[in-house]
């Protein structure tokens, strides 16, 4: 029973365990696709944030450069020749090419802590525009015919996502660059976005932690779930094996041991006395003249005098004897270790207290007896039936002599 209760339990932690790991494994699962897939949101952000500068950069090109009124905060291109021009109304204007433009929102958007983007080239017309390690490495790579490239990098203002793709020579630039080489379809250079990460890491954790809280009390609850539905599950077995198991082995009327198992104690007695580890002692016991108790009272009263005998006897026993209901209104005690002395003794003190009890509770007047037949068990019986028939010869014996008294034989 309890290795059944072992098995069972180790089953219940198993599942409980299975349970737990690929629910905890579906919410890390949950967190990791979360995670992907704002990093995939990021690049989208990147590329779209680079492509926004590429096409109003295009938008300049095809007009050769706009011209923007020019007053005291706004400086004349110096890699340009004529920038200025003096308009039919008298104002000032000056010329933004691509370039220009490209630094100069550039600072604007990192004022407004946007997001910053970097013009640069392996061979730029501004000695300012030189491109940082990433961004070399990112235009040799586009000369390799790589489209674009990313980097996560720590900064002094915090985890920063790079992105860069390559700015291709089109029929516009060349008004410019011409004289730098340059021929349409040629990579001239590139554009770096950068923005920070910080603030989305920081949603990232919180939602990590959400998550983890949500995963650690979803595991929780079905693991308290299973656990209590199997633990109900368990007791109901337990209770249906039970009560299985005193069907097939208790007396229904009596309430003591039945005859199925009467004998099985009477043969585990019987196989260590062949081991010769103990003295068996068995006694017969059978109600005097019971036919006439049916007879005279009714079979229900019959019954209640079975009932009555069964608890007067097995409360009299020590609790190493084992008494049962052989059949009809005859009853065995199987006395693991008795002697014959012993045997005497215990036959005689329950037809005493049979003789004197036994009616009272059922509600019968005058005195119902028991005959018991006693034996022991002996080297020359080959099984219990050898020691069971004697017994009903002893008793055989008794009810001759005249019955409510015990006899031994051996
Ligand atoms: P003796 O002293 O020789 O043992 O006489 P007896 O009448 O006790 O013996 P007999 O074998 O003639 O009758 C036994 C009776 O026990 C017959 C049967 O109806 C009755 N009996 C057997 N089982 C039950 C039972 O479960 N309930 C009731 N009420 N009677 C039973
Ligand atoms: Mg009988
Ligand atoms: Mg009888």
């Amino acid at each position: 029973m309890s290795t059944e209760k072992n098995i069972v339990n180790r089953y219940l932690y198993l599942v409980c365990a299975v349970v737990g790991l690929c629910i905890a494994g579906l919410f890390l699962a949950l967190a990791l696709r979360n995670k992907s897939l704002l990093k995939e949101h990021l690049r989208v952000q990147a590329r779209v944030n680079f492509s926004n500068i590429v096409l109003i950069r295009e938008w300049i090109a095809m007009h050769g450069g706009v011209y923007v009124l020019k007053g005291p905060e706004v400086e004349s291109n110096p890699y340009l020749e004529n920038p200025d021009l003096l308009a039919a109304d008298g104002r000032e204007l000056t010329l933004k090419n691509p370039a220009l433009m490209t630094r100069e929102v550039s600072e604007l958007a990192g004022r407004n802590d946007l997001y910053s983007f970097h013009i640069t080239s392996l061979k730029p017309l501004n000695p300012n525009n030189s491109p940082d390690v990433f961004e070399t490495e990112s235009l040799q790579s586009f000369e390799n015919g790589k489209k674009e490239t990313f980097l996560v990098e720590d900064t002094s203002n915090g985890t920063q996502l790079r992105y860069m793709a390559p700015l291709i020579v089109e029929q516009s630039c060349l008004a410019c660059h011409a004289k730098q080489g340059y021929s349409v379809g040629e990579v001239r250079g590139g554009i770096s976005v950068s923005f920070g990460l910080d603030e989305i890491n920081k949603s990232l954790f919180h939602n990590y932690i959400i998550i983890m809280v949500l995963g650690i009390v979803s595991v929780g609850l079905l693991v308290l779930i299973m656990w209590v539905f199997f633990r109900k599950m368990q007791a109901r077995l337990d209770k249906a094996q039970a009560s299985l198991k005193k069907m097939a082995t208790v007396d229904t009327l009596t309430n003591v041991a039945n005859r199925a198992s009467i004998l099985a104690r009477l043969s585990e007695g019987f196989g260590r006395h062949q081991r010769k580890l103990t003295q068996l002692g068995c006694l017969m016991i059978d109600v005097d003249h019971f036919k006439s108790v049916n007879d005279n009272f009714g079979h229900q009263k019959g019954d209640a005098v079975l009932k009555e005998l069964a608890s007067i006897v097995s409360g009299s026993l020590r609790s190493y004897d084992f008494f049962g209901r052989y059949g009809g209104e005859e009853f065995l005690l199987v006395m693991d270790g008795a002697d014959e002395e012993k045997l005497a003794f215990v036959a005689e003190r329950v037809r005493f207290l049979v003789e004197n009890n036994l009616g009272s509770q059922s509600g019968l007047s005058g005195s119902i007896t028991v005959s018991i037949g006693g034996t022991l068990a002996l080297a020359v019986d080959k099984s219990i039936d050898d020691v069971i028939h004697r017994a009903d010869m002893a008793l055989y014996k008794a009810k001759e002599l005249g019955r409510n008294q015990i006899n031994i034989l051996l």
